[in-house]
């Protein structure tokens, strides 16, 4: 399998697993996609739910991935599914587990990970897969990332004790959630540093976009990154939207819908995938909370990015993003993968006008027809009402972010514009996000066993100044030269 750019030119030689896989965007600024999707017919379907069944989720994750994954040994990629996907990191063999809630709603429990996030899905395998190419290249990478909360987490514990790897972690000082600076800040390694910057979390990302800009540091020090645009990130978490469809009946149900609290546009670009290879799914319902850019484009063909000031805080801190940064792979094959035109729309009409309108064309029909799409959007009360109403009748208590997604999903079910079985996909566990649980429910979750006491631990972290060259510094110290 190869890999091209969104943004490329038909003359550019597509480029191999391996090699995009450290790579964060393509050099023309667009992002790296197969040439093709391969195709799953009903026999390997069938073959899939077999090898789930008896070697569960790592099993099931080396089938699909390989499709992908031709520059890597097959045994090789098979040992890094063992050791990404198993019951020490995720809690079971089967790593997501499917619960049924009522009115043919399931939920798909996705945050059994280190962290208690979704992103363990994806980050698991991919410090797998950093170590694994970075030991083959004999080289050594010197992550710098930017996080409020759930990805910088995810990172430092997939990161954690790979060879050649080290994390520099921004955090914007103070504010994150006490459960998500315990779990950063509490990590006692060399080569994890958690760095408290005096700012918000764009002064933290700012900062990073300022040392990936300077291209000799870059190069001198090994900076690299983990941002969710990442092929590889993406891949993985196609594996899962298998094992839902399979746990909802498999080849017995015709086809399953999901409903996807969606932030960056990585994980349903991921059901997307999965969709166009022929894996039975029916509709893709991309669930957003107040910060609607995406319903707003699956309603009207316009797609209107906001800046920073107009991004609203929510309750569902990680879905409070205004340009979602893997659009562009389902824009590129919903234009027919013309890369001229996706070059026009995100290159010049997005960045010159802060927006580009599909409305007109004939291809905005096609985000329902031929790929599946429906939107919708909630708000606090929705997601309080939300908590409250999963709990009542089902005794389960969701997250915020999964609560958008139950609450879309729910008017799409009483609305009749879709069948079951419908996956809600459960992003977080709810005790990260504590202070909302308790608004809703007048108590707060449980902690589970494996995350007690971790707010007592010693912190390991670093103050610095909102200052670039303050950051560099302690870079070159800790790399030396
Ligand atoms: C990252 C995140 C999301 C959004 O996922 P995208 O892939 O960015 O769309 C939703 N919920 C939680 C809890 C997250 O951490």
């Amino acid at each position: 399998m190869r890999y091209i750019s969104t943004r490329g030119l038909p003359t550019d030689t597509p480029r191999s697993f391996t090699d995009i896989l450290l790579r964060g965007l393509a050099p023309d600024g667009g992002l790296y996609m197969p040439v093709e999707y391969p195709r799953v017919d009903s026999e390997m379907l069938t073959k899939w739910a077999d090898r789930f069944r008896e070697g569960g989720y790592a099993a099931l994750a080396f089938e699909v991935m390989r499709l992908f994954v031709d520059d890597i040994p097959p045994a090789d990629l098979e040992a890094m599914c063992q050791r990404a996907y198993n019951a020490d990191n995720f809690g079971s063999d089967v790593v997501t587990p499917m619960t049924q809630l009522e009115d043919g709603i399931w939920l798909l429990h996705l945050s059994n990970g280190p962290t208690a996030a979704f992103k363990d899905m994806a980050m698991q395998m991919l410090g797998q897969l950093f170590e694994y190419v970075l030991e083959k290249e004999g080289r050594e990478l010197n992550i710098v990332g930017a996080t409020s909360g759930d990805t910088g987490s995810s990172a430092e514990y997939a990161m954690l004790g790979k060879d050649n790897i080290r994390v520099f972690m921004l955090t914007p000082a103070g504010r994150m959630t006490p459960f998500q600076q315990a779990q950063m800040y509490g990590l006692d390694d060399p080569a994890i540093i958690n760095i408290a910057l005096e700012g918000v979390f764009d002064d933290c990302q700012d900062v990073v976009k300022a040392i990936s800009a300077d291209a000799d540091f870059k190069e001198k020090y090994s900076i690299g990154a983990v941002n969710s645009i990442n092929w590889a990130r993406l891949l993985a978490q196609v594996v899962y939207y298998v094992a839902a469809w399979i746990q909802a009946g498999g080849s017995s149900v015709k086809k399953v819908s999901f409903s996807v609290p969606t932030g960056n546009f990585g994980d349903i670009c991921a059901g997307h995938v999965a969709r166009s290879m022929g894996v039975p799914i029916d509709k893709l319902i991309v669930a957003t909370n107040e910060n609607n850019v995406l319903d707003e484009f699956f309603r009207t063909g316009i797609y209107r990015v906001r800046s920073a000031a107009e991004t609203f805080e929510t309750s569902s801190p990680s879905m409070d993003i205004s340009k979602a940064s893997n659009f562009e792979r389902f824009i590129f094959d919903l234009v027919g993968r013309d890369q001229e035109l996706v070059r026009d729309l995100f290159a010049n009409k997005l960045v010159n006008e802060g927006e580009f309108s599909l409305a007109d064309s004939s291809v905005f029909r096609d985000t329902r027809i031929r790929f599946g799409f429906l939107s919708g959007s909630s708000t606090h009360a929705d997601r309080l009402d939300s908590i409250q109403s999963v709990y009542r009748h089902d005794k389960v208590i969701i997250d915020p972010h999964t609560a958008d997604a139950w609450k879309v999903a729910r008017d799409a079910m009483r609305g009749g514009v879709v069948d079951p079985p419908l996956v809600v996909l459960e992003t977080a566990l709810p005790v990260k996000f504590a202070q909302t649980i308790q608004e809703a429910l007048g108590f707060t979750p449980d902690t589970p066993k494996r995350f007690e006491g971790i707010e007592d631990a010693k912190r390991h972290v670093i103050d610095l100044p909102n200052d670039v060259e303050a950051v560099k510094q302690l870079i070159r110290e800790v790399v030396g030269d």
